[in-house]
């Protein structure tokens, strides 16, 4: 096997910052590799949400102005090998750009930073600059959705007779297809790129606009998104591939689906170092506990009959909202509790108090970020829901799956290749699916799970089958070594 050296950049990784699943992937995936044998360095910015003490030790690797096409801009990368880490980690660090609040979004407008393309643009180049500085050339740079996507496109072009980075090849992983950062047209000249670069059906051009991913998409070395369904979802049509499906369709050699896998240290019955009761597939009455600890916690009833249905959750249409909004009468008519933990959208962050409201004895909404609470529900629930219109990977139906808290679908993206629909009469699959994006089909498959739970010996099969479904990973990870090595290697 040949020993990489790879340089995995991503706008969040935990345990520094999170916004969704690409922080769990970046806080986890650069640790499997580095166990398979591999050196890897995360980089990320140093953001002014990162909490201070998780800096402890850190050392300012590289300081300089950056000469870019704005105003030279004072920046530095800090390296950080945390002490039980076996990976290092690169901040880049603007005072400017980073020293805020919140990672993409200014909490006071509520919306998008309105320099984020400056941001990203200075994360790459200073991060490429500061690797020349710093002396460390990798043999792969993978970079994850749009805010580095940059950094295969500098690579491509600005970078491209460098002999710094002459062995370097690069990959981009997308997480979420819709996320590409667009741009007007005024953004491509902070690029620092020939004009000619810009032209209508060109690398960065998208109706007008300057596409950050579409740029990666063009001159990446390989690409790769989360499940292998997405993988093909996303080249189908204009929908699904968020305008970007006929890029992508001439990539199609070279993309890949790479299903993200799960930190069982963290997310087990076993080992869960958050929730009351810990227990297994062998002993499940601690899960019973949980159930009565969580249902106390939220302050529903207690009710043995109505199965508790568990959601954690962006708030937003993609993971299915409207559909619940549409179904919200025939759903809360059935003899279920439904506990949600979510942040998001404001239209839903409002309208959870309100159904809250009419349903106090069958709904709870958190709306605030909760690790814990999250665990708590992962543990306590009988079900969960996961109504999604497009999920890249998703992850917490496989979280679902280890906790034997049976997930409800719809078969798209991640959650088509992570469970198994439960057949007639319970004797095979894992959870409960639903095909169309449509109220009535959702409402279908929570009365089929309905229909299931008071049959205890086949309920108890189900979550057992769930729980014995190994998403670790490893062979994930395997995965991305071998296309690493295929790259390298040409
Ligand atoms: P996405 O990245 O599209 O938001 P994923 O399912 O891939 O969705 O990952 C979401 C991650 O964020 C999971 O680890 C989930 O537990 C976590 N999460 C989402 N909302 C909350 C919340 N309000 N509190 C705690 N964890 C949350």
């Amino acid at each position: 096997m040949e020993h990489l050296k790879v340089l995995f950049a991503s706008p969040e990784a935990l345990p520094f910052a999170k916004t969704g699943g690409l922080a769990d992937v970046s806080g986890t995936l650069p640790r499997v590799l580095v166990e398979a044998g591999h050196t890897v360095v995360v980089a990320m910015p140093k953001y002014g949400a990162i909490p201070k003490d998780l800096l402890n030790g850190a050392i300012v690797a590289a300081e300089w102005e950056l000469d870019w096409p704005l105003d030279p801009e004072p920046v530095r990368l800090l390296r950080l090998t945390p002490a039980d880490s076996p990976v290092t980690y690169l901040f880049v660090e603007s005072e400017r750009y980073f020293e805020r609040p919140s990672l993409y979004r200014d909490p006071a407008t509520g919306k998008d930073y309105a320099d984020n393309d400056e941001r990203y643009i200075l994360f790459c180049r200073a991060l490429l600059e500061g690797l020349r500085r710093i002396g460390w050339a990798p043999d792969i740079i993978h970079a994850n959705d749009w805010q580095t996507a940059l950094l295969p496109t500098f690579l491509a072009t600005l970078y491209k007779t460098d002999p710094f980075y002459a062995y370097t090849r690069s990959v981009l992983t997308i997480h979420n297809m819709p996320f590409q950062g667009k741009f007007p047209a005024t953004t491509f000249a902070k690029l620092g790129l020939p004009e000619a670069l810009f032209y209508p059906t060109g690398p960065f051009e998208f109706w007008g606009d300057v596409n950050f991913l579409k740029s990666a998409i063009w001159y990446v070395d390989a690409i790769t998104t989360v499940s292998e369904r997405y993988a093909a979802e996303i080249q189908s049509s204009p929908v699904d591939g968020a305008g970007l499906d006929g890029v992508l369709k001439t990539r199609a050699g070279s993309l890949f689906g790479i299903l993200n896998g799960v930190d069982y240290d963290v997310w087990s019955p076993e080992k869960d170092r958050h929730i009351p009761y810990r227990y297994s597939p062998a002993n499940l009455s601690g899960k019973r506990n949980d159930r009565v600890e969580l249902i106390n916690r939220i302050g529903l009833p207690l009710r043995e009959d109505a199965p508790l249905i568990g959601m954690i959750t962006r708030l937003s249409e993609q993971k299915g909202f409207d559909l619940i909004e549409k179904a919200e009468a025939e759903l809360f008519a059935m003899n279920l509790q439904i506990v949600i933990l979510g942040t998001g959208d404001e239209k839903y962050q409002k309208l959870l108090p309100v159904l809250e409201r009419r349903y106090p004895d069958k709904l709870k909404a958190v709306t605030r970020h909760d690790e814990e609470m999250a665990h708590w529900i992962e543990a306590g629930a009988d079900a969960f829901l996961m109504p999604s219109r497009y999920e890249p990977c998703g992850l917490n139906q496989m979280y679902s799956l280890r906790y034997g808290t049976v997930p409800i679908v719809r078969e798209t993206g991640g959650l088509a290749d992570s469970v198994v629909d439960v057949d007639a009469d319970g004797a095979t699959g894992t959870g409960f699916m639903f095909a169309e994006y449509e109220p009535e089909e959702l409402l279908t498959a929570v009365r089929r799970m309905l229909a299931t739970f008071p049959r205890k010996r086949i309920w108890r099969e189900i979550m057992k089958r769930g729980m014995k479904q190994d998403f670790s990973w490893t062979r994930s990870a395997q995965k991305y070594i071998n296309l690493y090595q295929n790259i390298v290697a040409r």
